[in-house]
């Protein structure tokens, strides 16, 4: 099969390597899309521990052989699967799986979607990690599930009350689906802020309030002037930027919350923070990794009942072979999402 290797910073090569066997308990399937997420960009551009593997993680694909024993499955059927964690460490019984203990040592270590075949491990579908998608979802719209389910597991960490004003650092998909969801909770005033005009012009027909370009504007002294002085209710760093943290920190208002939604890079995670806004301002501070199967769950609804625009977020499909020209559009800022199909 053809696959996309990601052999370092800013290199991906697609070469021949050879078929993926259908793993007893298992199944073998044919992807159908697999988009480029923010983590993925990140690798390509500062690198990352997947030196050397086949990436993607927002997949979708046709189930084309089933493993021996596997019950609930069958050739046609359409899937997604989210990580394999260990079910039994204090983190997973809480229902928690996203920060399991054993996350990425359990199950077997799932190869990425950039290929046209792909096996989902045997722990994958005894553990109930595998989600069925229907038939009538585009295969581009439903490699949103992984982000959208990664989003909804961001908000659970905010206590949201009516009318609570938020601001997004980042106008990318992941922006984007955060300013949709906090509508949804009933936020009050919303900013979004981007560093590329390019990225906040696609970003205006989700319906901010605000658009505020970061290069030019002073994020800060911006949102206290919308907010007459009080400071955002809610902000949310969408974005891979230590900056983007710190101004994070000085938007908020009194008793505000935060939200660390992206991480840093792994080589520089290091970062000069006010932490006397934390104390004085009593902000709460909190992250978010990842996402559960419940919410895998969620976002799949999400996406069928038309909540989410798909259509309008993913903005551009490549070929496996242009997977480069797509990591390119996806930095440029002209592109939202971008899908690539083997
Ligand atoms: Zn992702
Ligand atoms: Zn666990």
């Amino acid at each position: 099969m053809r696959a996309a290797f990601f052999e370092g910073p800013g290199t991906i090569v697609v070469r021949d390597t050879p078929d993926p066997v259908c793993p007893p308990g298992g199944l073998l399937t044919r992807v159908e899309a697999c988009a480029i997420c923010g983590s993925d960009l990140r690798s390509f551009e500062a690198g990352s521990k997947h030196q050397g593997q086949i990436i993607g993680h927002e997949t979708i694909a046709t189930v084309i052989e089933v493993g021996e024993g596997v019950r609930g499955f069958k050739v046609g059927d359409r899937v997604a699967d989210c990580p394999v964690t260990c079910g039994k460490c204090k983190y997973c019984k809480a229902g928690s799986n996203n920060l399991c203990l054993q996350r990425g040592r359990v199950g077997g270590r799932p190869q990425g979607g950039f290929a046209e075949l792909r096996p989902v491990l045997a722990s994958a579908v005894q553990g109930g990690f595998v989600v069925k998608v229907p038939g009538d979802i585009l295969p581009e719209h439903a490699t949103l599930i992984e982000p959208l389910a990664c989003v909804i597991n961001g908000q659970e960490k905010l206590v949201w009350r009516p009318g609570a004003s938020v601001a997004i650092l980042g106008a990318g998909p992941i922006g984007i689906l955060h300013l949709i969801l906090a509508k949804r909770q009933g936020a009050g005033k919303t900013v979004l802020v981007d560093l590329k005009d390019e990225r906040l012009e696609l970003a205006r027909q989700f319906g901010p309030d605000y658009l505020l370009n970061g290069s030019r504007q002073d994020p800060v002294d911006e949102t206290f002037r919308i907010t007459r002085g009080e400071g955002m209710d809610i902000v949310i760093v969408a974005c891979v930027s230590a900056r983007a943290q710190a101004q994070a920190l000085e938007m908020a208002g009194r008793m505000g919350q935060v939200l660390f939604f992206s991480g840093l890079p792994e080589t520089s995670p290091m970062v000069t923070l006010n932490t006397n806004l934390i104390h004085y301002h009593e902000l709460r501070v909190v992250g978010a990794r990842s996402s559960v199967k419940r919410q895998w769950d969620a976002a799949l609804e999400m996406i069928r009942l038309g909540a989410v625009d798909a259509g309008a977020i993913v903005t551009h499909t490549v070929s496996l072979e242009d997977i480069v020209e797509g990591f390119e559009l996806a930095r440029s800022g002209k592109a939202l999402k971008v899908a690539v199909k083997p």
